[in-house]
């Protein structure tokens, strides 16, 4: 027992991995409690799919009610092949958007850092583009087209019809690009707002939040890029970046584009924020990016080194732990530096050289490496 601070977090393991990957990183924040001298009060709550098949519902309100008194949420993924059918009237993504708008959760911020040892081998793109790749996707997560009014098909075949609308407002946009300068601002200073002002309404209002801000940022360094030209440059020059910020859509596509520049799905973390502040500072929902891989699951086969990471994104933005933050991020690098991969990182040609081991065998070896005190190493 320890006499420092308690912290809640609200767990969603949710289907697929997703249990598998969310113990692995209780399992990394409770050894980074007892290290830094906290305590974690962990709730845990059923969404997706399993809840689904329980309740009937994706997410109960209750459980809403429960995520959103924690100090921050942490989840796995939802979702799977028996519960895919999109004209279902009750889906597992329901659990998402029913999350991100009743808590209010408008910015969705997804970092892509390229680590060497990892890109040679296990990412598409050439290794000398991918030098010095440290990006900042923020992510705009509950307004347009995907919130808009939407008419499905109708008429006779042949003639059918069907719209989407893609609505903002001014102070959606603002808070999301006010949110983007100031991760700017902590970061390298360079912040890219990336729009469709050439074709769309709703992007050149989305400029002009930008260029009224822009004043409050002397320091940020700013850039406006067409969506179609910026995922280009993203596999092109993905070094250049630093903050991108975007709509919803658009966010969607750049960031899986993004993703692939870290050479597995399963690597990167996520966080979604909104406006609401807690004792330690701003309740987020951490997630890795990736699904719940049911080609995998139940196999102790899931990388986990996403939700990890988005535990580390928890501590720092939501619980004000920069230290421990740090320290369960060079815990994760000792750990790949010691040869650690799960089997998605390990090409071929590699497995020799490496250890390749499951979820559980890795998740052991961040919580060794977090005691010993990484970047020291990882005892053997
Ligand atoms: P996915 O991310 O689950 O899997 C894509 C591929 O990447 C698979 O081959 C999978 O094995 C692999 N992969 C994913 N995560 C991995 C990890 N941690 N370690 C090793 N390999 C990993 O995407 P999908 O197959 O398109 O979707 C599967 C289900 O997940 C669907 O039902 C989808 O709706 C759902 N989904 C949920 C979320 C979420 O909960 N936020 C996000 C995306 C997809």
């Amino acid at each position: 027992m320890t006499d420092g601070p308690r912290y809640r977090i609200a767990t969603i393991p949710g289907d697929g991995v997703g249990p598998e990957v969310v113990a692995a990183a209780r399992r990394v924040l409770d050894a980074t409690g007892e290290r830094f001298g906290f305590a974690i009060d962990w709730s845990e709550h059923a969404a997706g799919g399993n809840a689904i098949d329980a309740y009937g519902v994706a997410i109960r309100d209750e459980d809403v009610a429960a995520c959103g008194a924690a100090d921050a949420i942490l989840l796995g993924a939802v979702g799977g092949p028996r519960w895919d059918n999109p004209t279902s009237p009750v889906r597992p993504e329901q659990a998402l958007f029913k999350l991100r708008g009743t808590l209010g959760l408008f910015a969705n911020l997804r970092p892509v850092a390229v680590n060497p040892l990892i890109a040679a081998s296990a990412a598409p793109v050439r290794p000398e583009l991918l030098e010095g790749v440290d990006l900042l996707i923020v992510r705009e997560l509950t307004g347009g087209l995907y919130f808009g009014d939407r008419v499905e098909a109708t008429g006779p075949v042949g003639e059918r019809h069907a719209s989407d609308q893609l609505p903002y407002s001014e102070p959606e946009i603002r808070r999301v690009v006010r949110l983007a300068f100031e991760l700017a601002r902590g970061r390298r200073g360079r912040l890219t707002s990336v729009d469709k002002a050439n074709v769309l309404a709703t992007s050149r209002l989305w400029r002009t939040v930008v260029e009224e801000l822009r004043p409050e940022y002397p320091d940020v360094e700013v850039g406006h890029q067409l969506v179609d030209s910026c995922a280009m440059l993203l596999i092109k020059q993905p070094a250049w970046f630093d903050v991108l910020v975007t709509e919803n859509l658009f966010g969607d596509i750049l960031s899986d584009e993004a993703g692939v520049l870290a050479g597995s799905l399963g690597m990167l973390p996520s966080a979604s924020l909104g406006e609401r502040k807690t004792a330690h500072g701003t309740f987020g929902l951490y997630e890795p990016i990736h699904g719940s891989a049911p080609d995998i699951a139940g196999q102790d086969r899931a990388n986990p080194i996403g939700t990890i990471l988005s535990s580390a994104m928890l501590l720092r933005l939501s619980l004000g732990r920069t230290d421990a933050a740090t320290a369960v991020e060079a815990a994760v690098t000792a750990t790949l530096g010691a040869g650690y991969r799960t089997g998605d990182l390990a090409g071929a040609g590699e497995r020799d050289s490496l250890r390749v081991v499951g979820t559980t065998a890795f998740a052991d070896a961040v919580v060794a490496a977090l005691v010993a005190g990484a970047p020291e190493g990882v005892p053997a």
